[in-house]
């Protein structure tokens, strides 16, 4: 295994070696680490939800009513009343005909994409998705196209070029840029080539929406005849863990028969679908963190305008800084750690080469003083 050590210390030097922080305590906006206070701007616990009491009773409950694991996979004997329960719930939340749980969203876009698409058919992506989808179109038997980022009509051709039937894939929110899928104008183009628009609302979900937090379908006016299939994560927004597809009737049946992801895997534990359950409900019912995060995102916008600071053209809560340089990137989220703010300083190749940023995400938890405290650092560093 001598060329690992050759290949970790490469990773050293282009100033992209990983590593690890261990917290002192549950995910929430202050924190302490090896003993320091710390203010996080990293997570995508974005309406505060991770440590809430509510749902934090709610696991509990369900541990002493379900005990611990689920025993088997789904299509054993591992799946239970709440995880039922949680699927129609998310299926009635987004407009969708049914959903279908899922253990990460890894997992569940690893399913869409070698499940409902095979050999000679093809999968088109934007450029800059998730690497979830990207690494489900690696495993897929259908090949593989890419258009340029959050452009319809790139995508456009690359319909015109495509054989078989045809999977469209995008993120809602894109998850280190912080933009919006043009969503509208992509669904216009699936409908007019009958291909299958899948969005991935890993950060859409629960923060877009005006309403009840729906995401960015709801929030782009479309339905469930526009978009049949939304794949969402429950550890993002919903503060807890897991992930779910919503559907029309035949994409979730296909999914549950073909998707290997789904079969050959344990079901997560039935005391987490009574504590996503709870979350679920708080997400909907508390439009007053979503309308607070919208407040804290105009006031961190407005601060960094101010400062001159090189935003990228986000309202969501991820507000990336662009770097551009690996190496400096890391110094800077090395120089903010030390002052007490936690931001991603996020290289290659989670974005691509060049285009090193600094990720800072805000939250409902945090407040105005927070912001204020981020700006004068970020003032003082760059
Ligand atoms: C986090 C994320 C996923 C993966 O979800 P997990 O449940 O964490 O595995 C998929 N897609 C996007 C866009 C994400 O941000």
């Amino acid at each position: 295994m001598h060329w690992l050590k050759h290949k970790l210390a490469q990773q050293r030097q282009h100033n992209r070696y990983r590593q690890r922080h261990s917290f002192d305590g549950p995910q929430q906006v202050h924190s302490v680490l090896n003993g320091q206070p710390v203010t996080s701007f990293c997570s995508n616990d974005y309406l505060g939800l991770a440590n809430h009491p509510e749902i934090k009773t709610a696991f509990q409950q369900g541990i002493a009513q379900w005990g611990v694991g689920a025993g088997a996979a789904h299509l054993l004997n591992g799946h239970r009343r709440p995880h039922a329960e949680l699927e129609a719930a998310l299926a009635e939340w987004l407009g969708q005909p049914r959903a279908l749980l899922f253990s990460t969203g890894y997992m569940a876009n690893l399913a869409i994409a070698t499940a409902l698409v095979g050999k000679g058919d093809s999968i088109i992506q934007d450029r800059l998705n998730h690497a979830s989808m990207i690494d489900g179109a690696q495993l897929s038997a259908a090949r593989l196209l890419r258009y340029q980022h959050a452009d319809a009509d790139s995508l456009q051709r690359q319909l015109a070029q495509a054989s078989g039937n045809v999977l469209v894939m995008t993120d809602g929110v894109f998850s280190m840029e912080g933009d919006i899928a043009p969503l509208p104008a992509l669904a216009a183009h699936c409908r007019a080539r009958d291909a299958l628009l899948m969005v991935d609302d890993a950060h859409g979900l629960g923060v877009l929406g005006d309403k009840c937090g729906a995401g960015s379908v709801a929030q782009a006016g479309l339905s469930a005849e526009d978009v049949p299939l939304v794949m969402g994560t429950l550890g993002k927004a919903l503060g807890g863990f897991g992930a779910f597809v919503a559907g029309h009737e035949d994409v979730i049946d296909a999914l549950m028969q073909f998707a290997r992801s789904y079969i050959y895997t344990t079901a997560s534990p039935p005391a987490l679908a009574c504590a996503n359950l709870a979350a679920l409900r708080l997400a909907q019912r508390d439009t007053w963190r979503r309308e607070k995060l919208q407040a804290l995102i105009g006031q961190f916008k407005a601060g960094a305008a101010q400062l001159g600071l090189a935003l990228m053209p986000s309202d969501t809560p991820i507000q990336p800084i662009r770097i551009g340089d690996d190496g400096r990137c890391a110094q800077l989220g090395q120089a903010l750690l030390s002052a007490g703010f936690h931001v991603a300083a996020v290289r290659a190749p989670t974005v691509p080469a060049g285009t090193a940023r600094l990720r800072i995400t805000l939250s409902a938890a945090h407040n105005d003083e927070d912001i204020e405290q981020l700006l004068s650092a970020l003032q003082y560093l760059l």
